[in-house]
């Protein structure tokens, strides 16, 4: 009997594929590059090319593409049709080595944030051997990086890769020098929670801001909200039960361990969690999931809505990225074991993490922040603008007591160092209570970070997360070094984590981190409070952010340059459509509704009309002039920055500007929203959008 699984991976050209396929050698030498021990010749990749042609043609694909992410953060490709004519004139299909390593995509209107521009303005694409090939539709699709002819990256996947790179070296020589000498290599492993909104597709028709920018820039809450949590895991409807079936079965074709679907906090939002795997593969793969979920959506008669905040005043989406290190021996370097305070390795790993994220966090939260998730960090919903790690207590007291436990210098020896601690008893898996609130959370043998907007590429979260730790280990191999007896670089390791702890104790939180006291708390201890993307951005002009990437060989200062200009621009572009938006809606749909309404209550206004037709007069009245004024301010505060270059003093004029005065005209329509009758204005509502499944 066949099986929902039976297709698993049926899209994927993945090892098992190979193996099959390709002589014996040429298989070797592929997985020697995989493993970063060889390079491909030529011959090889031919080779190779030459199977993959001949599965992607019995699997249906006509075309091939170089599937990338250049630096805006979504995906990229550009298709070539097999097929060409021989000296003949017969058609033949052709695929060589060649085509396969190395494209040129033209792709010249990506920003580059001046890469391209200065002189040479050509972008090559090459395969990244690491992540598999699959086929979409009838398109082979083969992960490339995307570089400059000068070799810089015009992509997010390069600098991935070189992160990847530097924490495997980092990690394992640590590793190494705690004595186990068997592992050769350390990688990381991700899992990516995503979360969704799915709405009716005809209620998108409708409105001009989901379609444009994805959010509804005015709305009311529904009469009826999230506040009775009864949607949350509850059973899911038999539409959307349809939907992530179709999603399901795509995933599994191509590879994708989807594994958990269930509703979310507000009403119509979903969540899709695949099972974790590499890092560079499960960021690739979380690509690919958003665009299934659009296209599967509209086939379904949905728009699935990946915006980090669709809806005001309910719960907006994010992505958890799930991040562990593991050794090429399967052993997870965050896995506390049985007695975690005997296990100095997993204590040390836990304090490198620490100092990591303390050392950097607002660099960790710019890569988690966009011009989206200005409404959820920092803004009245999980979690936090402030970084912060929860560790739960029972990790935290480990770490506090070697802390407090130090014994004096002199009478210290090696096996009673842990004495007071051995006590503590076997750990039960489920030890973290599940701090919702908290940025970065460990649980149980992984960090969970949190902050990720819902609509983002997970590269630069990984590349982030990756570099700052493989700083913060080789700073740690630096003072293990020259050590002779493993003994002494124990106890070492265990002063390093002290004096770490000791250092970095202020980024330890485990309270609520949506209060206000947590906001003051975290002032006291001098954690940054960056409130918005714009200003985020700014600190990839910090020399110490700037040495740290370059010194591990992940960006260069030109390279991060670029990637800082294409954020702010990024940001300044999303602004002005937003603005531009809600300018045309006022004035296209609302101000004409409000003004019909006035009409029919004016008319009927008099000295004998009941006492309502005169208030509804007078607050429409009301409204319409500070609708109109609100609309005319932001307008001029659009002429004004729209002449200027798109930098960071732009977005931050319009940040403090153009948001409060946008927020502004928002209330006044929304005000409107709820004395409206149906009649006048006819833009769907939240009632209608999120309660309509
Ligand atoms: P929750 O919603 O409670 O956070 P889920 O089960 O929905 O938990 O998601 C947890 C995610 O973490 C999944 O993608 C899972 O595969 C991933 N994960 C589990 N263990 C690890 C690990 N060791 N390293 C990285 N990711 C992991
Ligand atoms: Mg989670």
């Amino acid at each position: 009997m066949s099986t929902p699984y039976e297709d698993f991976g049926s899209l994927v050209f993945g090892e098992d594929e190979m193996r099959e396929r390709l002589p014996k050698p040429v298989y070797e030498s592929w997985k020697k590059t995989v493993a970063n021990e060889g390079t491909l010749d030529r011959p090889t990749a031919d080779a190779i090319a030459h199977a993959m042609k001949r599965w992607a043609l019995e699997n249906g694909a006509t075309h091939f593409t170089h599937w990338f992410q250049p630096m805006t953060g979504g995906t990229a490709e550009k298709h070539d049709a097999f097929i060409e004519p021989d000296a003949a004139g017969n058609a033949i299909t052709r695929f060589s080595g060649k085509m396969l390593i190395k494209g040129e995509p033209d792709a010249s209107s990506f920003p580059s944030g001046g890469l391209r521009a200065t002189f040479e303005a050509r972008g090559y694409t090459y395969w990244d051997v690491t992540s598999p090939v699959f086929i979409r539709e009838d398109v082979l699709c083969i992960p490339t990086v995307f570089v400059s002819y000068n070799g810089e990256a015009l992509d997010k996947k390069e600098p991935l890769l070189n992160a990847l790179q530097a924490l495997n070296k980092a990690a394992t020589k640590v590793v190494n020098l705690l004595g186990d000498h068997e592992v050769k290599n350390c990688s990381v492993s991700v899992g990516l929670e995503q979360e969704y909104f799915l709405i009716d597709r005809e209620y998108y028709e409708k409105r001009l801001d989901l379609k444009l920018t994805g959010r509804t820039l005015f709305g009311m809450p529904a009469t009826k909200g999230q506040e009775l949590d009864d949607h949350y895991f509850g059973s899911i409807p038999p539409r959307v039960k349809e939907f992530m079936k179709d999603v399901n079965e795509q995933l599994w074709k191509l590879g994708i361990y989807a594994k958990t679907e269930h509703n979310e906090v507000a009403p119509a939002q979903f969540e899709l969690a695949p099972i974790f795997s590499d890092a560079n593969i499960a960021v690739d793969q979380n690509q690919l999931t958003m665009d299934i979920l659009r296209k599967t959506a509209e086939k379904h008669g949905f728009a699935c809505l990946l915006h980090e905040k669709p809806f005001d005043k309910i719960n907006g989406s994010g992505k958890h990225n799930n991040y562990s290190i593991v050794t090429d021996n399967g052993q997870n370097l965050f896995d506390p074991g049985k007695k975690p305070a005997d296990n100095i390795r997993f204590l040390l790993f836990i304090c490198a993490f620490i100092k990591a994220v303390d050392e950097y966090s607002v660099l960790l939260r710019l890569s988690a922040s966009c011009p989206g998730n200005d409404h959820r960090l920092g803004a009245n919903e999980a979690p936090p603008a402030i970084i912060s790690i929860y560790l739960g207590s029972y990790i935290e007291d480990i770490l506090y007591s070697l802390y407090s436990e130090k014994p004096k210098e002199k009478e210290k020896k090696t096996d009673t160092v842990f004495a007071p601690l051995t006590t503590l008893a076997y750990m039960p898996h489920d030890n973290t209570d599940r701090n919702r609130t908290s940025p970065v959370a460990f649980t149980g043998n992984k960090f969970e970070f949190r902050m990720l907007g819902s609509s983002m590429s997970a590269a630069f979260a990984n590349t982030v997360l990756s570099s700052i730790m493989a700083e913060s280990l080789n700073e740690i191999s630096a003072e293990l070094e020259g050590i002779k007896y493993l003994s002494d670089i124990r106890e070492k390791a265990l002063d390093i984590c002290r004096s770490i702890i000791h250092k970095h104790k202020r980024i330890l939180f485990s309270g609520d981190g949506y209060s206000d006291e947590w906001v003051k708390e975290a002032e006291r201890r001098g954690l940054p409070n960056v409130h918005s993307f714009i200003e985020a951005i700014e600190v990839l002009k910090d020399k110490k952010v700037i040495h740290m990437f370059e010194s591990l060989g992940v960006y260069t200062a030109k390279e991060l340059d670029a990637n800082r200009k294409i954020m702010e621009e990024q940001y300044d572009r999303t602004m002005d459509i937003e603005i531009r938006t809600m300018i045309e809606m006022t004035r296209k749909d609302v101000l004409p509704a409000m003004t019909a309404e006035y009409d029919f209550y004016h008319s009927k206004d008099g000295k004998d009309a009941p006492a309502f037709i005169g208030t509804r007069t007078k607050q429409l009245k009301d409204l319409i002039d500070s609708t109109y004024s609100g609309i005319d301010e932001l307008t001029k505060i659009w002429k004004d920055a729209n002449g200027k270059p798109e930098d960071y003093e732009t977005g931050k004029e319009i940040y403090d500007k153009a948001v409060p005065m946008m927020e502004k005209v928002r209330a006044s329509i929304d005000r409107y929203e709820e004395i409206a009758s149906r009649e006048f204005f006819k833009l769907p509502l939240y009632e209608d959008m999120l309660f309509s499944l």
